[in-house]
């Protein structure tokens, strides 16, 4: 499948990805040993494209990369002299999962979050550093989710700037794997594995046995899409922010062999408001499991979804659920705050 946001090969199928994943970041008996640098000291080193790169496998060590990036930055003089790795940025794998061990990286495999950049700076990152997919910049503190707090909220986005920032999480749950995209610069970034343990928790209970889910906060689809294959029957997936919708329907295709499922329906002449309010059915999957999804504010959502068995809130951390408790109780018999 065709990245949609770059057109090139970003988004490659589940199967493959789970196949590969554990391999992916290893390196291999030819590559150098690790590199010890102090992160947080002036960097003193001048690295290019060959530094620290192996010549069998083609990969380079996480800090020979960044090194390479910090190099160009003081070439031109936006960093200065003294700059310390640390300082470039958040560097986040292409496909990420819980790495053991430091990261081999090889072509555009590497989407970087920075505070301090240009266009003009990120084209030239791109142009020189091939392990670079993307570079997004940052606004706001890094504790600023990325999305919407609420229907009423002003959209709080990074701004990407050059490259492309698809990137995909291997989420791994005691039943089973998903591989879940998302476009960097609108999603929020997520680390929290302590969600899928409250997935995991209703699935050991059996309260996910053919029952009717709704997952009113979506995002990319992850917690959702996890309870399809936890057993739920029915699963309406709603979020109100349209990014989250588009990667939604992405992660229901490219995990449809997980999922046993087939895409039925697509809406494609949406009005593209970015935040939505009447719930909109945007993709219906049907297979092992019925998925729904809406594009519109849960507080809406009565309209279309009534009787579910569970409703799950997982809003950002800085949002009160509580405020949500009764508009989901009007559409579940139970609900879970993650
Ligand atoms: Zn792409
Ligand atoms: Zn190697």
């Amino acid at each position: 499948m065709k990245c949609p946001t770059c057109d090139g090969d970003c988004v490659q199928p589940a199967e493959k990805v789970l196949d590969e994943i554990y391999g992916m970041y290893m390196a291999c008996r030819t590559c150098p040993t690790d590199p010890v640098f102090n992160k947080g000291s002036p960097f003193r080193e001048k690295f290019d494209k060959e530094t620290g790169r192996c010549m069998k496998c083609g990969k380079r060590h996480l800090d020979y990369v960044i090194g390479h990036v910090l190099t160009l930055l003081k070439d031109i003089r936006f960093y200065p002299v003294d700059a310390s790795l640390r300082e470039v940025g958040t560097p986040l794998i292409a496909f990420g999962f819980h790495v053991p061990y430091p990261p081999r990286l090889g072509s555009k495999s590497l989407v970087l979050i920075m505070d301090s950049v240009t266009k003009d700076i990120a084209d030239k990152i791109i142009a020189g550093v091939p392990e670079i997919r993307g570079v997004i910049k940052r606004s706001g503190s890094q504790t600023q989710s990325v999305g919407i707090l609420d229907t009423g909220s002003t959209p709080h986005l990074y701004d990407l700037l050059s490259g492309c920032d698809m990137r995909c999480d291997v989420i791994s749950a005691s039943f089973g794997e998903l591989c879940i995209y998302r476009n960097q610069s609108r999603i929020h970034i997520e680390f929290n594995n302590t969600k899928i343990g409250k997935i995991e928790e209703l699935y050991l209970k059996g309260e996910l046995d053919n029952t009717s889910v709704i997952d009113g906060f979506c995002g990319p689809g992850t917690l959702g899409l996890l309870s399809a294959i936890g057993g739920a029957g029915k699963v309406i997936l709603n979020d109100a922010w349209l990014p989250a919708v588009e990667n939604t329907i992405l992660n229901i295709k490219i995990n449809s062999g997980i999922l046993g499922i087939n895409l039925d329906f697509q809406k494609q002449d949406h009005i593209k408001n970015l935040v939505g309010d009447e719930p909109v059915l945007m993709a219906k999957a049907s297979g092992r499991a019925e998925l729904l999804v809406y594009h519109g504010d849960i507080r809406k959502l009565g309209r279309v979804a009534k009787d579910g068995d569970i409703c799950l809130i997982d809003t950002f951390p800085s949002v009160n659920p509580a405020e949500y408790l009764s508009v989901c109780r009007d559409i579940a018999k139970k609900v879970v705050i993650i």
